[in-house]
């Protein structure tokens, strides 16, 4: 088990819940750390790589695992997804916030290692606004990849819900916010 200085969070829900937004403001106003994610799936149209993942070749990420460079790493929806060790480590030691915008299984996964992780599920107010959200993302996903998001979205959430410290509800982004800031800061308690 890892002990360590600064706080670790993991910010997990199904896609088009808006966690990304969630967690860029939470970095900005809390000077955090936001890791980047290595992948293997296909760069959307407006990500940039490096900065929403760092978008690498399946043979660099089996190289990753060989060389044990992941904290954790996934398959989600067909694609290798990765937590790079070395950032996260260096952060904590210096005290920072680091955030890890992960699916349930990383973050399960990652609560092994760090057990003072807090992990933080983002629930929608509807389903029926995943689809919409999914529907207008300028990812260049196809249908046949917005509906894995969409079926995965109901098991991650079952699993959230039994394994999860805290599941904030986005129905209005800046209570949202200030909700997971809460909770980093300590001032709510389990299972909001
Ligand atoms: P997307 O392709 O929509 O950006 O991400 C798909 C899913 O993979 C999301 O639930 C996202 O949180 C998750 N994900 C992104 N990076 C990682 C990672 O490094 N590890 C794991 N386990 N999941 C990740």
């Amino acid at each position: 088990m890892k002990d360590n200085n600064g706080k670790l969070i993991v910010i997990s829900g199904p896609s088009g819940v808006g966690k990304s937004t969630i967690s860029s403001e939470v970095v900005k106003r809390l000077d955090a750390y936001l890791c980047t994610s290595v992948t293997t799936r296909t760069k959307g149209e407006n990500e940039v790589d490096g900065e929403h993942y760092q978008f690498i070749t399946t043979e660099e990420f089996n190289k990753g695992i060989v060389e044990d460079r992941f904290l954790e790493y996934a398959e989600v929806f067909g694609n290798h997804y990765g937590t790079p060790w070395q950032p996260i480590e260096d952060a904590l030691e210096e005290g920072e916030t680091v955030l890890l915008e992960i699916d349930v299984q990383g973050g399960l996964a990652v609560k092994k290692v760090y057990k003072d992780v807090q992990l933080i599920f983002i629930v929608p107010p509807h389903t029926s606004d995943l689809k919409k959200r999914l529907d207008g993302r300028q990812r260049g996903e196809n249908d046949e990849s917005r509906k894995k998001r969409l079926q995965g979205a109901g098991e991650e959430t079952a699993k959230a819900w039994q394994h999860y410290d805290h599941m904030v509800i986005n129905d209005d982004l800046e209570t949202a916010i200030n909700e997971v800031i809460e909770i980093i800061q300590g001032k709510t308690g389990e299972n909001t």
